[in-house]
């Protein structure tokens, strides 16, 4: 069953990779047909995520052009492809993670939709799941994070990072958040960090130093790394023996060329995982997410917003988050 549906929408897609004039708004996108176990949700807010930068320019592959970027979102039900699962109805609150989310209409595979609980805000969701769910699924299954244990947070003020503070505070670990702006770290520490140090490229060096002295010498037990190639190494310096080495994003460009010989020194773990490896199935995806609804719930997590730009303003929203000028989350609304 489907509520009555344009013929076309708007929606903003690339054809090539490139820098931000890449990014093309349209008003006259064919709305997407359903294939077997799809969902078509109607955005009411979509997010914006680091990873539609690397799509963009080429670090990951686009799987067809044109492409319309955006991974997440929520909104209400508007239509259901034949066998999707029976919680899923037509004008039913839903968040979903996927693909072609900077759009009106979204088609995703049913088993990354999800009822929103009525507690939770259809704008809240869309703000937290990818960003979110990331958070928790590193603390659970990148290092499982034990109650007093240090850990190391990069860019801990942007979106995933203000989850990370959070969450590693409701689990009882002791977080150094490093931020580029004084104002960005205070942002950390009322998230939860208990420390924050500054990491530009005059400091690195020093935040290394600084971690090993607030621990006592030994280092923490993990780092939760997503700015990637020119923190990898200081990062790394940073982890006990037998700590884990989380190097979870690009936003200084790969790291490459990692010789594993290093990790012998202090018989460190290393992971470069990513979300959707977590939540790879239905079940997977359900559990992270009801932990999420938890987390939200009763221990009071919530998120910063940054802004809700709307879809047409899709240029400046992205020049603001790759100008390092956010902290938080932020939406679109189509
Ligand atoms: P953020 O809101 O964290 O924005 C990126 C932040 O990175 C900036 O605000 C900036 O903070 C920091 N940064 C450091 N160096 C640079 C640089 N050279 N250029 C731009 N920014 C830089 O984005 P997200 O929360 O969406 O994503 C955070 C990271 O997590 C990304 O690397 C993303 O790819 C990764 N990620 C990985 C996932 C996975 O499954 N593996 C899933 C989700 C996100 P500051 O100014 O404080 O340095």
């Amino acid at each position: 069953m489907a509520t009555s549906l344009p013929k076309t929408m708007k929606g903003v897609w690339i054809e090539e990779n490139g820098g931000v004039e890449v990014l093309q708004y349209k008003t006259d996108i064919p709305v997407p047909e359903l294939k077997e176990g799809e969902v078509l949700v109607k955005n009411e807010f979509v997010g914006i995520n680091y990873i539609d930068t690397y799509f963009r320019k080429g670090l990951y592959e686009l799987p067809h052009t044109p492409y319309i970027l955006g991974r997440e979102g929520s909104g209400t039900v508007a239509a259901l492809g034949p066998n999707c699962p029976s919680d899923l109805s037509v004008n039913k609150r839903v968040v979903y993670m996927g693909q072609y989310a900077y759009a009106e209409y979204t088609p995703v595979a049913s088993k990354y939709v999800t009822p929103i609980p009525d507690s939770i805000s259809t704008k809240l969701a869309a703000a937290a799941v990818l960003q979110a769910l990331t958070a928790v699924t590193l603390i659970r299954e990148a290092h499982a994070v034990q109650k007093g244990d240090w850990i190391l947070v990069t860019a801990a003020a942007g979106g995933v990072g203000l989850w990370l503070c959070q969450l590693l505070k409701a689990v009882g670990a002791r977080t150094i958040a490093t931020a580029s702006t004084e104002e960005k770290r205070e942002l950390a520490k009322k998230n939860g960090a208990e420390i924050t140090l500054g990491y530009e490229e005059e400091n690195r060096d020093d935040f290394t130093k600084k971690v090993l002295e607030i621990t006592g010498g030994e280092g923490v037990a993990a780092v939760f790394d997503s700015v990637g190639k020119v923190t990898f190494d200081a990062s790394l310096a940073c982890v006990k023996r037998k700590g884990t080495m989380v190097s979870f994003g690009n936003a200084s460009g790969a790291v490459t060329g990692f010789a594993l010989g290093r990790l012998a020194a202090k018989n460190v773990k290393i992971v470069r995982p990513t979300l959707f490896n977590y939540i790879f199935t239905r079940e997977e995806y359900q559990q992270y997410a009801d932990e999420l609804w938890k987390f939200i719930e009763k221990d009071g997590l919530n998120v910063q917003i940054h802004d809700v730009y709307p879809l047409k303003d899709i240029v400046r929203a992205t020049q603001d988050i790759e100008g390092r000028k956010t902290t938080g989350k932020l939406l679109l609304q189509p």
